[in-house]
């Protein structure tokens, strides 16, 4: 569902990404891990068309990513793939249940009580059926971050990236934002993750990949990748972090 072939893209004068292979089946949980500043997260921006590379292709669903010219033809294709940042970014004005009808409504043209329908089995889904009438303001981070995910699944979205969804949660409230999405995949989604939670890559993941200054330096299975690995850069860095 999403294939990178050489993909390369410098802001300015750094290379950030120094030609990215990289295919992903449908259905598939691939976490990328990787020392800061490595590129993870403009990787994920590229695949979203956030950022377009200079060279090199990237085909997701079906479509070229990397020859979209227009905003309205970007604007389509984040549609149909969700992103969840470290910083929620829910409206602070409108309830939990209104911050999920509203790309629905406003964007895809759903009606609303099909909407608020979707919102409420999604809520499940995220276990804050009742949050649904709470303001972001109420709720802790954990729980906010679980409304982020569930408004991103709100587009029905064909693939969704996750970009260090829990770095900024307090310790407590890490482990129920990984369990909705490890239910998430276990459903069946496409999910791409960029994260720091060595254990919970490990036990999601079909494929690990690491990256080390814009280049995939390893990828594999999450036992070949933390446990089988020869490469000693790895080895320290997954070492550093479990
Ligand atoms: P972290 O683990 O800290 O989130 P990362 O692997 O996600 O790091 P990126 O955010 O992709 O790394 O950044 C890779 C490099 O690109 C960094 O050197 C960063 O400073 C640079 N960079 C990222 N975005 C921009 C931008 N919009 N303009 C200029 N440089 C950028
Ligand atoms: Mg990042």
């Amino acid at each position: 569902i999403v294939r990178l072939e050489d993909v390369r893209l410098a802001f300015g004068q750094t290379e950030v990404l120094k030609g990215i292979d990289l295919a992903i089946n449908k259905g598939d949980a691939v976490s990328i891990i990787g020392p800061s500043g490595s590129g993870k997260s403009t990787l994920l921006r590229c695949i979203n068309a956030l950022v377009t590379p200079q060279s090199g292709r990237i085909t997701v669903a079906g479509t070229r990513v990397d020859q979209l010219t227009r905003e309205s033809e970007r604007i389509a294709l984040r549609k149909r793939v969700g992103i969840v940042f470290q910083q929620y970014n829910l409206f602070p004005h409108l309830t939990v249940l209104e911050n999920i009808v509203l790309a629905p409504t406003r964007i895809l043209g759903v009606a609303r009580q099909e909407a608020e329908k979707l919102a409420r089995e999604l809520l499940e889904k995220v276990r804050l059926s009742d949050k649904a009438n709470a303001f972001p303001g109420q709720l802790s981070g954990g729980q906010q971050q679980r409304v982020a995910i569930a408004r991103a699944l709100a587009m029905k979205p064909e693939l969704v990236l996750f970009d260090e969804v829990t770095s900024a949660l307090d310790p407590e409230t890490v482990g129920e934002v990984l369990w909705v999405i490890r239910d998430l995949i276990r459903d069946g989604m496409t999910s791409i993750l960029v994260t720091h939670e060595m254990r919970f890559a490990e036990e999601i993941s079909d494929t690990v990949v690491f990256t080390e200054n814009g280049r995939i330096v390893a990828q594999g299975s999450p036992r070949e990748i933390f446990h089988g690995n020869d490469n000693a850069r790895i080895r320290q860095f997954v070492g550093g972090l479990s």
